[in-house]
């Protein structure tokens, strides 16, 4: 395929699907990866980021072809378009790729165009790892207790985009719809309302539960646990963990069991050879992340729970500059870090690389490519104990030595050589 204005790098090949059932992929030794540097500090994130990753493929005998994608401000310079159709191809054609913050405005002009991709490309699931590189300054006394993985699902809940704006005549039609024909007269308040609607369906919940199972059975994970608001959402959050109970119990035999049975059967015994499955209320859930960390492993959340638990995670393990992410679709990842493209510092060559560079490795890992995956992971973490840090780990750390992101970038891909 070629494009209008997307430059095909010569050297490389595409990653292929070898099975479409199992999502198997065929990772030639130098794939084209498409990166898309994104909005504000993408500019200074991905490009540190492409730097360490390049280094860490070569080290392990490979290499990559970077392909350049446009959206947000690049695209509008280059398409005079936010999200140009080629930048949704290529990535879809290409099956891994990586990208860097975009900005949203709040309120006015355009949806998310974060939502957008990860809801035109179905990536239905966003996956969190938080685990603490020794070294990064924490809140809690035991960061090192913290190491969860999240799938947050990605296309549906209040995300989905169904919101009508008060005082317009749709939101009128549908307080009328609610009120006069589903029943609920006295339950808006008179005057001006805004109205959004929260779909959760089955068909989204067991994909994205799924993918959490098969992840805790891959790694050796002890849990599975659904993070719900069901008590009050019994038809949507309720649903959520129902339907991912089912999943559970119709679809997996042994090798999962149920945190009930587990009790009935078992004596609360955990086996050594199966994954639990339990559930827990959302609001509570945060709580235990503080108090019992080391209880909790894999998480499946609905959209805004996803949201909100997964950075209340990161800042347990040090914040925003570390907190890596990628979006999954079936044969699909895209990889992001968890921040946003925080445009007071743009351009700055300030702000810290790390969560990209980790959102690369979750990458490569989904790759094959474990041991770079490895090596990027053990090069930051390097680097940061030596307290060669950005601004944002430098106020926090007593005696280190300040970088700017080039920098920093620097000396990670000294260490990458060193571990090597
Ligand atoms: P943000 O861009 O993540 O920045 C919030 C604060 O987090 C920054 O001011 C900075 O804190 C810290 N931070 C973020 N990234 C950092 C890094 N790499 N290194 C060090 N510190 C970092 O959040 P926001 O200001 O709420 O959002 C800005 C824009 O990004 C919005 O348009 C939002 O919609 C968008 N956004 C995009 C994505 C995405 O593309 N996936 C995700 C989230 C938000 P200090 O100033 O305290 O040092």
């Amino acid at each position: 395929m070629s494009y209008d204005k997307i430059e095909v790098p010569d050297e490389g090949e595409r990653i292929r699907v070898v099975d479409e059932e199992t999502d198997e992929l065929d990772v030639p030794g130098t794939p084209i990866i498409p990166i898309l540097y994104g909005d504000g500090i993408g500019q200074d994130v991905a490009p540190a980021a492409k730097e360490i990753l390049t280094a860490a493929a070569r080290a392990t005998g490979r290499d990559v072809a970077w392909m350049r994608i446009y959206a947000g401000e690049s695209a509008r310079e280059k398409y005079d378009e936010n999200l140009p159709g080629e930048t949704i191809e290529a990535i879809r054609e290409h099956r891994v790729a990586i990208k860097g913050p975009l900005t949203t405005p709040v309120g006015v002009g355009y949806r998310s165009l974060n939502v957008a991709l990860r809801q035109t490309l179905d990536t239905y699931a966003n996956v969190r790892p938080t685990y603490h590189l020794e070294g990064v300054p924490s809140p809690v006394s035991n960061p090192e207790q913290m190491d969860m993985i999240s799938f947050r699902e990605n296309t549906e809940d209040v995300y989905a985009g169904i919101e009508w704006e008060a005082g317009t005549d749709e939101v009128e039609q549908v307080r009328e719809f609610v009120e006069d024909e589903m029943g609920f007269d006295e339950t808006i308040h008179d005057g001006a309302v805004g109205i959004g609607v929260k779909p959760i369906s089955e068909h989204a919940t067991k994909r994205l539960v799924r993918k959490a199972i098969d992840y805790a059975l891959e790694h050796d994970r002890d849990s599975v646990t659904l993070i719900h608001k069901g008590n009050i959402m019994k038809f949507t959050e309720g649903a959520f963990s129902e339907w991912g109970y089912e999943v559970a119990e119709e679809e997996y035999g042994d090798e999962v069991i149920t945190e009930n049975t587990l009790w009935e059967e078992r004596d609360g015994e955990q086996p050594d050879d199966a994954v639990v499955v339990n559930d827990r209320i959302a609001d509570n859930m945060l709580q235990q992340v503080l108090t019992r960390t080391e209880q909790y492993d894999v998480m499946a959340l609905p959209n805004l729970n996803g949201d909100y638990l997964s950075d209340a995670c990161g800042a347990q393990i040090g914040g925003l500059g570390i907190a890596p992410g990628a979006n999954f679709g079936d044969a699909l990842c895209l990889a992001e870090p968890v921040h946003g493209s925080a445009p007071k510092y743009a351009g700055q060559d300030k702000v810290n690389p790390t969560a990209m560079m980790l959102s690369g490795a979750i990458m490569f890992e989904y790759m094959g490519w474990t041991d770079a995956a490895e090596l990027v992971r053990d090069a930051c973490e390097a680097t940061i104990s030596d307290k060669r840090v950005t601004y944002d780990l430098h106020r926090q750390i007593e005696g280190g030595e300040k970088l700017a992101t080039s920098e920093y970038a620097a000396a990670v891909a000294e260490n990458i050589e060193e571990l090597a």
